[in-house]
């Protein structure tokens, strides 16, 4: 059987380990698997990006390699999240298309979706209107993916497609307090809450809602979207729209995860991004129908506990 060779780009990071995590119980043998990190290229830079192409020879690309942040750093960086993630995007996928691979997929995001909107949103109201103002910058780069899949598709025959996940967490992730998301955000400051005996500080109300999924269900998602989905089209990657949850829920989670007995406090002086991006997986159950995702409780325990034992070297 000829060798399949995947090369993930942002293989480093949460969804990186995520499937690396997942693979830990699905090897297949014809594949092989490489996780690149910024270390081995800059992929805005279109000739360093070519020699990994060179070196590797990818049959199979997973683009998951981005500048992500959380909303606080969107608000602050929509030049950048837009410059950066679209010259990386631009390059990577014009490399795909030179070096003959044979299946792509990259990774969108929920955040990429319409402010004004019906819900749930499903996968064909990507580009019905503009993205949240605290987010366009990362919204509009990732939505000219969806655009440069079809328009390699019509013009070359590429099999380039996407993914749009909804809030990502686990192990691996970035704990950081200004530039990461809302649930490594608040294990953070959990841990420092139980450390120095303080308030637990939730950013805004708590009542914007979000669907959260953990990164090993998300690796597991998207090695099926490799090996089997056939569409150029994205798919939804999310929990069920019932699982969606509050801000304020999944702070109260992540304290009982640390066992923690102080109490949850609000700043009301920060900003709360959009109340809600609830997006419909009916695509994704039909393709999948029986798939169990880890229960949020577990998940975020699981990632608690990971925080405590890698506190000096998480990213954060
Ligand atoms: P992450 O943990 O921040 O990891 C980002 C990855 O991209 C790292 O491997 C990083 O390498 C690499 N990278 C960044 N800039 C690069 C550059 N200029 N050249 C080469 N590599 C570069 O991100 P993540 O959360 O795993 O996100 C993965 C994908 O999921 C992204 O496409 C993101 O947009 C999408 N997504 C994320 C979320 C979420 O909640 N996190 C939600 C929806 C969608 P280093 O490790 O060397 O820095
Ligand atoms: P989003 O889902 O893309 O909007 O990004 P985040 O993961 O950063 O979630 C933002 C939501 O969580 C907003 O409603 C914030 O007000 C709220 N939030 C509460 N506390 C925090 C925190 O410590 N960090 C972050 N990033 N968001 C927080």
């Amino acid at each position: 059987m000829a060798e399949t060779v995947i090369m993930v780009t942002g293989g480093s990071g949460l969804v990186g380990h995520g499937i690396q995590l997942a693979l830990e119980e699905d090897k297949k043998p014809n594949e092989k698997w490489i996780f690149l990190s910024s270390k081995d290229a800059d992929l805005r830079n279109h000739e360093a990006t070519k020699l990994l192409f060179e070196k590797y020879k990818p049959t199979h690309v997973i683009h998951l390699a981005a500048k992500v942040g959380g909303l606080f750093y969107n608000l602050e960086n929509n030049c950048d999240a837009y410059k950066m993630n679209s010259q990386m995007n631009s390059v990577v996928l014009d490399l795909c298309k030179e070096y003959k691979v044979q299946k792509v997929v990259s990774c969108l995001s929920t955040c990429i979706f319409p402010d004004k909107t019906t819900y749930p949103i499903d996968e064909t109201m990507i580009h019905n209107g503009p993205p949240h103002f605290s987010i366009y910058g990362y919204g509009y780069a990732k939505r000219m993916v969806d655009v440069m899949n079809h328009a390699y598709n019509e013009q070359y025959g590429c099999h380039f497609t996407s993914v749009i996940p909804c809030n990502i967490f686990g192990p691996h992730d970035n704990f950081s307090l200004r530039e990461g998301h809302v649930i490594p955000g608040l294990i953070h400051k959990a841990y420092l809450a139980e450390r120095y005996d303080q308030p637990l500080v939730i950013l805004g109300t708590g009542k914007p809602l979000r669907q959260f999924i953990y990164s090993v269900d998300l690796g597991k998602l998207i090695i099926w979207v490799l090996r089997e989905y056939p569409e150029i089209k994205p798919i939804i990657l999310a929990v069920d729209e019932k699982d969606e949850i509050s801000i304020r829920d999944a702070g109260e989670l992540v304290i009982k995860a640390f066992g923690y007995k102080g109490e949850i406090v609000q700043d009301l002086s920060k900003s709360e991004g959009q109340f809600k991006k609830t997006a419909s997986i009916a695509k994704l159950r039909k393709y999948l129908p029986g798939f169990k995702f880890t229960p949020t409780k577990q998940a975020i325990e699981e990632t608690v506990n990971w925080f405590r034992k890698n506190y000096e070297t998480a990213k954060k």
